[in-house]
């Protein structure tokens, strides 16, 4: 039987499916990937988002981060793999989503339960009182960017290398790798951890894994059933089809 197909039926006839994204689902969308010869890390050093030397000199990392995450990220729509999902999850064919993307594309396209397991690029959280506001609203060309309220410096409201996985999110995350029936990798390749737990946790649990993923990943051959070979948003498309 065709694998598409197969995967179709599964995920018509599976109780709670959660879908689990990497950048690969928004690389159709212009944002590049941070691994692999053109990934960003290619031509940006990783450091600037290593929270002990953020702390230590905003000044100079805040242009290099304004530069990756605003300028250009800021750009972005969702494509058909983001709407597809807010489609599924309208339609109860998926329970959720858990992405490992900072770029805010699946709650762009409509999804609803979308657990950000690496937190978030839109806001700006104060390190000193704790507010959060929009980084829309904010002058990034301020180095660095205070909190009107308090003078506080301002971070990004995602991860940083060096700091925890936040909450909700990180407790949702592993709930849902026990709760799921099936698990859709999509455009993750399981290189970073502790995100790259959660499949394994899921399989281990007794979900059945689908994978869509251009080349073989690090899941492939360990805790895959069902690879298929291509683009986010291609196979989505495919996928949408047969799921009707
Ligand atoms: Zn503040």
């Amino acid at each position: 039987m065709d694998s598409c197909q197969a995967a179709a039926d599964r995920i018509r006839g599976a109780r709670r499916v959660i879908a689990f994204t990497g950048a690969g689902v928004s690389v159709e969308s212009g944002i590049p990937s941070f691994r692999g010869k053109t990934g960003l890390w290619s031509r940006y050093d990783p450091e600037c988002l290593n929270i002990d030397r953020f702390l230590r000199s905003p000044e100079q990392t805040w242009p290099v981060i304004r530069d990756i995450f605003y300028d250009y990220f800021g750009q972005a729509r969702p494509n058909d793999a983001h709407r597809i999902l807010s489609e599924w999850e309208r339609d109860g064919l998926i329970a959720g989503i858990i992405t490992q993307n900072i770029d805010n594309l699946h709650f762009d396209a409509g999804s609803r339960v979308v657990h950000e397991f690496h937190g978030n690029s839109r806001t700006l959280v104060c390190l000193r009182c704790g507010a959060r506001r929009l980084a829309a609203d904010t002058d990034l060309h301020a180095i660095p960017p205070l909190c009107p309220i308090c003078g506080g410096l301002l971070k990004p409201d995602f991860v940083f290398f060096g700091e925890a996985i936040p909450e909700p999110a990180r407790t949702q995350a592993f709930d849902e790798a026990e709760l799921a029936d099936l698990f859709l990798l999509i455009g993750t390749t399981g290189e970073v951890g502790p995100a790259n737990l959660i499949p394994r946790i899921a399989k281990r649990n007794g979900a059945y894994i689908v994978e869509i993923n251009p080349e073989p990943s690090l899941y492939t051959g360990s805790i895959t059933d069902i690879h298929l070979a291509g683009g986010a948003a291609e196979i989505m498309r495919k996928l949408d089809e047969l799921v009707r």
